[in-house]
């Protein structure tokens, strides 16, 4: 089987062909992802109206570029799997508007993918990982754990109750005068600082639920910004070191809790994995902690390489696989769906027909 991937729910403008055969790991035949980093970086964050200009004017050409790279035309392909949600409405219209295009010019199905299944199945796409297994992800916009017992079957086990991670990273890279996107830059700069001169809080650390919360942990830094301002740049070092370990020792610690559920919960597990998707990801002390976790935990530890982790459309082409394998690509009738902005993993069962919210 070949499916066209298409992504366009954030600011990232994405194509992608994978190919797949019974008994055999996928191929990413090609991998384009157009980052729309410089249009933004001005504003500080992604601008909605701008994101969709963006994506009208460059995916026909990123769509034809995946093509050209794959060596296939649109007749090689078995059917065309796009994000449908969740993200930005204007992205996400251009996408589905495109794919429903191509769709009914070439008359392949379409497949309507949630960008969130995307980034569960990511994992699939190298390793021969077996479900049930979990996922924690962690981005720009979200911060969760699932449970992933095969396409269109996953449970929430833990959500942030505030704001995501990886916008706590970027606010803090904001408050602390480092360019967009603030994530990388704040783990740049904490390499020379000392992680140990501020004692940040660690929100929900040791209670037993087991969701995430990290705004109490961004007004504890806007704090001790302001209290020795001006800044030199040892304090700027100092406070983001001081940040990425409490953000550190607060991830290990609930995340610890889901562990400990999916050991309770499957206790014939033969091999209890955590896969890890997701911008934050890419974080050097997170991997670092998520790994010793896991081995502490008899958990194996699988993350993708971060081309794989963030935003691409080969995990959306490869959703569409597993969909298709699954028995659930055509349940859904696509041309009269309407993308949606939220949408969260666990409602999947919910039928999409002509649903608009
Ligand atoms: P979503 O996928 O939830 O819709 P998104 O598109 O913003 O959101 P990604 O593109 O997967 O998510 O990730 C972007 C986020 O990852 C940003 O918040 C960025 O700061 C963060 N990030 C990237 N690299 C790092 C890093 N090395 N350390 C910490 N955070 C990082
Ligand atoms: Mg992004
Ligand atoms: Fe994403």
């Amino acid at each position: 089987i070949r499916v066209l991937g298409i992504e366009t729910s954030c600011d990232e403008t994405a194509a992608s062909v994978v190919a797949w055969r019974e008994r055999e790991l996928p191929r990413i035949l090609s991998n384009v992802v157009l980052s729309q980093l410089e249009e933004h970086a001005a504003f500080g964050g992604v601008v909605p109206e701008i994101a969709a200009r963006a994506h009208v004017e460059a995916l026909d050409g990123i769509i034809e570029a995946a093509l050209d790279e794959a060596g296939v035309r649109l007749s090689d392909v078995d059917a065309i799997a796009a994000t449908a949600g969740p993200g930005l409405i204007g992205g996400l219209l251009v996408g589905m508007m495109t794919a429903k295009a191509i769709a009914a010019a070439s008359g392949k199905p379409l497949i309507p993918i949630n960008h969130l299944e995307g980034h569960a199945l990511s994992a699939r796409l190298l390793d021969d990982v077996e479900f049930p297994y979990l996922m924690l992800l962690v981005s720009g916009g979200h911060t969760q754990i699932l449970l992933v017992r095969g396409p269109g079957a996953y449970e929430r086990w833990a959500s942030t109750i505030d704001d995501a991670i990886g916008e706590a990273f970027d606010k803090t890279a904001k408050l602390l005068g480092l360019p967009y996107p603030g994530g990388p830059n704040v783990e740049r700069v904490a390499r020379t600082g000392d992680a140990f001169r501020f004692d940040f809080p660690h929100p929900l650390k040791g209670e037993a639920r087991p969701d995430f919360s990290f705004s109490g942990l961004k007004t504890a830094v806007r704090q001790a910004a302001t209290a020795i301002a001006p800044l030199r740049d040892q304090d700027v070092a100092d406070i983001a070191a001081s940040f990425q370990r409490a953000v550190v020792e607060t991830l290990a610690d609930r995340v610890a809790r889901s562990l400990d559920r999916f050991h309770g919960e499957f206790p014939q597990a033969k091999c209890p994995t955590l896969i890890v998707a997701g911008g934050v990801a890419a974080n050097g002390p997170i991997r670092a902690a998520l790994l010793l976790l896991c081995e502490r935990s008899g958990f194996a530890f699988v993350a993708p390489p971060p081309a794989l982790c963030t935003d691409n459309a080969a995990m959306i082409a490869w959703a569409g696989i597993e969909r298709m394998r699954a028995g659930l690509g055509e349940e859904t009738d696509p041309m009269t769906m309407a993308p949606r902005s939220r949408w969260p993993l666990d409602a999947n069962a919910v039928p999409l027909v002509g649903a608009g919210k």
